[in-house]
Formats: C-alpha cells, sequence, structure tokens
C-alpha cells in the first residue's frame, strides 16, 4: 500500500478503500451496500440539500499494543445519532444498524487502522440525511446512511498544546431551544463567520455564550467548555450546547480521581476563578485552553496551560482508549 506516514497525518480527509451505505424506504432500513465510489447519486430535491435535512457523528478506533483494534463508547454514538434523527424529524438507525456499520466499516478497511503508538486513529464518520425529494418544507420519505473512515493524525502533533479562544456576542451557533443539542449540518453553517473571524484574528476557535442573555458560556465551537478549580471539574449546563461523549467521560474521570464535578450553568465572568480551562471533544480529546479574549470588553483571561489536572485526564482518557489501561468503565469495544 501507498506509505502513508501515520504521525504526520492531519485531521482531514483521505481516500480509503470502502464505504458502507444503507437506505429507509417505505418505513424501513434495507440492506448494508460497500461501496468503493466516494460518491453518491443525490435526488436534486432532497431535503438535506434545501431544508437542511442532516446529521452527523465522528468517533475513533485505535489499534492497541495487543493489536487488536478498539472502538471508544460507540454506542453513545449512535443513540446521540438517534436523538438528532428524532430532533429534525429524520428515520433513526437503529443500535443494532449503527454498530453493524461501524464494525464493518472498519474491518473492510483495517489496512487504515493507523498503528499502535503513533498518536494516530481511524476516524468513523456516520452521515445521515433526507435524500427523498420534497418541495413543499416537509420531512423526507427516503433517509441515506453513509459510514466512511478516513486515518487522522494525533491532534497536537507538538503534544499538548495550549490555544487561545475568542469570546463573541456577534454571533450565535444556535437559538436557546434550537437544534444546538443536535449534531446537525445547521449549527456548523451558522459558526462559519464568527470562526473565520476568530481565525482571522489568531485564535483557534469561538467561545459562544448562551444566545439569549450573552451571560452564560455556551461551549467552543465544535468542542465542549470545561474549567478546573479548588479540586472541581466545572462544566457548562445548557439546552443549547452539543452533549460531548469526551465530556461526558472526563466527568467520570475526574469523579474517579477524586474529585468534585459540577455540571451547571457558568457564568462568563467566573472565567476569572479558574485555575485550568479546555476545549473537549473526539477530535483532540482536549485543547488546553491559556487565555480567552473578551473584546467588547477588552478582557483577556488567562489559565494555567496547559493545567495538570487537564493533562492527567487527557492522559487516562487515551490510555483507555488505545487500550493501555484497565478499561474499568467498560467504554471499550473490541472490533472482531
Ligand atoms: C461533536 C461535537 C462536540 C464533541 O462531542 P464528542 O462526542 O466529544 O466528540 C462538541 N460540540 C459540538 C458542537 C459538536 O458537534
Amino acid at each position: 500500500m501507498e506509505n502513508i506516514n501515520w504521525s504526520e497525518l492531519p485531521f482531514g480527509y483521505m481516500k480509503t478503500d470502502y464505504n458502507l451505505r444503507c437506505y429507509y424506504r417505505d418505513g424501513k432500513w434495507g440492506e448494508i451496500e460497500v461501496c468503493s465510489s466516494e460518491y453518491i447519486p443525490v435526488h436534486m430535491a432532497a431535503t438535506a440539500l434545501h431544508y437542511g435535512q442532516q446529521s452527523f457523528e465522528g468517533l475513533k478506533a485505535f489499534m492497541g499494543q495487543d493489536g487488536k483494534v478498539r472502538l471508544f463508547r460507540s454506542e453513545e454514538n449512535a443513540k446521540r445519532m438517534q436523538n438528532s434523527a428524532k430532533g429534525i424529524l429524520m428515520a433513526e438507525p437503529t443500535l443494532e444498524l449503527f454498530k453493524e456499520m461501524t464494525h464493518k466499516v472498519i474491518n473492510l478497511n483495517k489496512r487504515f487502522v493507523p498503528p499502535y503508538g503513533t498518536g494516530a486513529s481511524l476516524y468513523i464518520r456516520p452521515l445521515l440525511f433526507g435524500s427523498g425529494p420534497q418541495v413543499g418544507v416537509k420531512p423526507a420519505e427516503e433517509y441515506m446512511l453513509i459510514f466512511f473512515v478516513t486515518p487522522v493524525g494525533p491532534y497536537f502533533k507538538e503534544g499538548f498544546s495550549p490555544v487561545s479562544m475568542l469570546v463573541t456576542r456577534e454571533f450565535d451557533r444556535a437559538a436557546p431551544l434550537g437544534t444546538g443539542r443536535y449534531k446537525v449540518g445547521g449549527n456548523y453553517a451558522a459558526s462559519l463567520t464568527s470562526m473565520e473571524k476568530a481565525h482571522d484574528g489568531g485564535f483557534a476557535n469561538v467561545l459562544y455564550l448562551d444566545a439569549k442573555e450573552k451571560k452564560y458560556i455556551d461551549e467552543c465551537g465544535p468542542a465542549n467548555f470545561f474549567a478546573i478549580k479548588d479540586n472541581t471539574y466545572v462544566t457548562p449546563k445548557s439546552e443549547s450546547i452539543l452533549p460531548s461523549i469526551t465530556n461526558m467521560s472526563l466527568l467520570a474521570l475526574a469523579e474517579d480521581m477524586g474529585m468534585k464535578t459540577e455540571r451547571r450553568p457558568v457564568v462568563l465572568e467566573e472565567l476569572d476563578s479558574f485555575e485550568e480551562a479546555g476545549a473537549c471533544g473526539t477530535a483532540a480529546v482536549i485543547s488546553p485552553i491559556k487565555s480567552i479574549y473578551d473584546d467588547d470588553n477588552k478582557k483577556e483571561y488567562t489559565f494555567k496551560s496547559p493545567g495538570e489536572i487537564s493533562f492527567k485526564l487527557y492522559e487516562r482518557l487515551i490510555a483507555i482508549q488505545n487500550g493501555d489501561d484497565e478499561d474499568k468503565f467498560g467504554w471499550v469495544d473490541i472490533v472482531e
């Protein structure tokens, strides 16, 4: 096979051998189809294209030192995709279908699972969308579920490297009772302008505030926000943030390490009292935050970076994912 430089892989798309497709037609899911083309035939009136009936997931598979491929909490991704589907009236994939497609797409592309020790992993991208035509605004009658994979590098090539975030009051990514808690593309479309502004200013991403009062912290672009103070793991509770599986896992690990944990509304000014801050999600696990800049008030909040508690949490999580640590929470599935 082509020579892949595993430790230099970006977080990006690379063609692999196979992808899977499954259609929901006449009220039921059909057979899983194996495909080698990267293209899909789509009806020009598909609801995904016009009315945003679309959701996706992202999860990783890791090669262990024992040569076994491990999946991290994939059932949580399946449940979240069901919830996203429910939220925008799409057909829900069953948990069994999601699992079968996840295992099958990994096995068919096994040669793309990066070797143990490179820090790289195989990223699995499930995609669900309304493929049936409508012109009036209503849910499609046909849905397509696609699973593709791409090997991705460690998010931080130089290791655990701290980033800066920009507070925005000029844009919202999701409304308080909108689709923020679903993993749907529309939230990302809504975030692009503010994200580009942040990048232009030299920031890694945007820290969104709650859309209604602009008082509480929501999340950081495509990752949840957490902070550490007084041996407590604090993360915002809000109806408009996406329930991150990484965040849920870090909460459990923090508790296991004897820390207190709090999921509650977090006002922006509380940043002053935090010792460590971070963004968390599947792609990077944890991006430690060194500073958060509030341009409207010309105020900069700074944190210990990298903080040792965040680093400990990061190391424990990746050790479980890679199979180096005992899976005491039952989070890991071996891909057979
Ligand atoms: C996917 C996603 C996250 C991270 O969720 P994980 O399950 O930890 O990968 C956080 N915020 C948003 C908006 C997301 O789409």
